[in-house]
């Protein structure tokens, strides 16, 4: 074979050695042992810059080595080591590529990788020039195949790490889920929890105003009354605290009267701002449309978180609303601005924004001054947003504030806002005396129920829990069922679910069922409507709400 001949055959073969794999050293093990082979050497090494080094060792051990190297490059070649020390101080730099340096009797060769690594191969006479040139060749292939392995493993670590990390922060994320879940099955079960005894609480209140009770007896019960009032005030914004916090609080759109709204809101205002000898007045402006699609119940509940602080924080002086009407949007729609302006101890310039984020108060003395829970406008802020608004704050601190909003509805022709309930003084014989079957496990609201609906009239049987009301349903076939959610032996929706497959079953009329719960979400309404009951009620309730519902259902 002529020497041009043979450096082609050997560099030919050499090269199909190079770059086969992407794993380093499946591809090092797949060159190395072929090429000493091909080329007749003892043994060869590799070292390579990027590959990981031993920190604290001053020789960094090869990346690969044919045949493997025992107890190190140090112990197992002690005359090498010395060299390559020498080189590895001088930026692993050889004196010239392929250097040859003779130890014992043996041949290194000191053959560079391009500028990334260093092969050292053993050989017995030295190789012959067409070798060193055929491999001189090939190492710059060899040099890409490194790199590319190199980089190969490190975009999979990198690649690892990624997923290590969205992993992480995928558990982070349901850790935080499933807390927002306790924490929310918490809340509303402490709701329902306060709910039932408050139910207790208010209805019997209720029920011994309704009978003959000295002028004193009856202001106490009046401030037992307005005590819970104010309890349940608390429970509920802390429940739409979480409700809103969990990105389950929706609104609920419905035509309502700007006008009858602000008429029904306003008079309890009125009275608490006459106790504090205060002037209240409120104006719509003439040109705002009445009839708006928008919540009427969150709208209420802004206006009496910003018209009730108002009065709080104000000792003398006047408290003001005014509705008046913006420009700028579409046909059908209308912008209204909404502002309470009070001349009140007003709030510090670098207060007016911390006052919107939740437990936060301008000042801890007003805490024990005022009272309060520092909930209200978070909720009022997050709620206005929520109407596509925002609230804001101007203030002068000791002269008083103002704060404003404005949202965008839509114009309705049909104006049908639900009025407040307002309490009667004496409960109505019922028209049309009903039998009515109680299910409840409390004893106490059990009893108030009972009172109550056989004061009016009506006759009650009772169960105690959802299996009890089936088997009292089918003997008495009472006129409408009046049913617990939470009860013991069965619930109240298993409950109605069965009686309402029995009816089915055998072709019976549907007796009316209404639900009445501690449970205050909206979720729970929707619970007991898709069991098949017709109405719901929420505990506490008053009297006139119980006969209300009632009368709603079986007529
Ligand atoms: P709360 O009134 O229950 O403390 P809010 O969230 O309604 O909670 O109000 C937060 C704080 O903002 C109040 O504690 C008070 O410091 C301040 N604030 C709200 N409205 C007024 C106002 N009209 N005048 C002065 N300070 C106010």
């Amino acid at each position: 074979m002529t020497p041009t001949l043979e450096l082609i055959s050997i560099q030919y073969a050499l090269a199909l050695l190079v770059g086969q794999d992407l794993d380093l050293r499946t591809m090092l093990r797949k060159f190395l042992p072929s090429t000493l082979k091909l080329l007749n050497c003892r043994s060869g090494y590799i070292w390579l810059h990027q590959h990981e080094a031993v920190v604290g060792v001053d020789l960094p051990e090869p990346a690969y080595s044919y045949p493997a190297l025992h107890g190190g490059v140090v112990e197992s070649q002690p005359a090498l080591s010395s060299h390559l020390r020498r080189i590895v101080a001088n930026g692993w730099q050889v004196k010239k590529p392929g250097e040859i340096i003779q130890i014992d009797s043996c041949y290194y060769h000191l053959l560079p990788i391009g500028t990334s690594g260093l092969l050292v191969l053993l050989r017995d006479p030295p190789l012959p020039d067409t070798h060193m040139l055929a491999l001189g060749l090939v190492l710059k292939r060899l040099e890409t195949a490194c790199l590319a392995c190199l980089q190969h493993a490190y975009l999979n670590e990198a690649r690892q790490e990624a997923l290590l990390a969205q992993k992480a922060a995928e558990q982070a994320h349901q850790a935080a889920v499933q807390a927002n879940k306790a924490k929310s099955e918490f809340l509303a079960m402490m709701s329902h929890e306060i709910r039932t005894p408050m139910n207790g609480v208010m209805g019997l209140t209720d029920l011994m105003l309704y009978s003959e009770v000295s002028p004193q007896q009856r202001e106490y019960l009046d401030m037992i009354k307005s005590s819970s009032r104010a309890l349940l005030d608390i429970i509920n914004e802390i429940l739409d605290f979480s409700r809103i916090e969990s990105g389950s609080l929706t609104l609920n759109y419905a035509p309502l009267s700007l006008r009858e709204l602000i008429r029904d809101t306003f008079p309890p205002l009125t009275l608490r701002a006459k106790e504090k000898a205060l002037a209240f007045h409120w104006e719509v402006a003439e040109d705002v449309p009445d009839a708006l699609d928008g919540d009427a119940g969150r709208l209420r509940q802004i206006l009496i978180n910003l018209v009730g602080n108002a009065i709080k924080f104000t000792e003398r002086g006047e408290v003001a609303v005014s509705v008046t009407l913006q420009s700028g949007v579409a046909v059908g729609q209308a912008c209204v601005l909404f502002a309470i302006r009070d001349t009140g101890i007003g709030i510090a310039l670098d207060k007016q924004a911390s006052i919107f984020q939740p437990f936060q108060q301008a000042d801890n003395s007003i805490t024990r001054r005022y009272g309060g829970t520092g909930l209200g406008l978070a909720i009022s802020s997050q709620l206005v947003e929520m109407m596509g608004g925002h609230l804001r704050v101007e203030s002068d601190p000791g002269n008083g504030s103002i704060f404003h909003f404005s949202t965008v509805f839509n114009l309705t022709v049909k104006p049908q806002t639900p009025p407040l309930a307002s309490a009667r003084l004496t409960l109505l014989q019922a028209d049309r005396p009903l039998d009515i079957l109680l299910a409840e496990d409390n004893a106490v609201n059990r009893m108030l129920a009972v009172r109550l609906l056989s004061k009016v009239g009506h006759k009650v049987t009772v169960a105690e829990n959802g299996q009890e009301a089936i088997a009292a349903w089918l003997v008495k076939r009472p006129d409408v069922i009046l049913m617990d959610m939470q009860m013991p032996v069965m619930d109240g929706i298993e409950a109605s679910l069965q009686i309402r497959q029995q009816e089915l079953a055998r072709g019976l009329m549907s007796t009316p069922i209404i639900a009445l719960t501690a449970n205050a979400m909206s979720s729970d309404r929707d619970r007991c409507l898709a069991a098949g009951m017709d109405d719901f009620l929420s505990k506490p309730f008053n009297a006139q709400d119980l006969l209300d519902v009632l009368m709603r259902t079986c007529n």
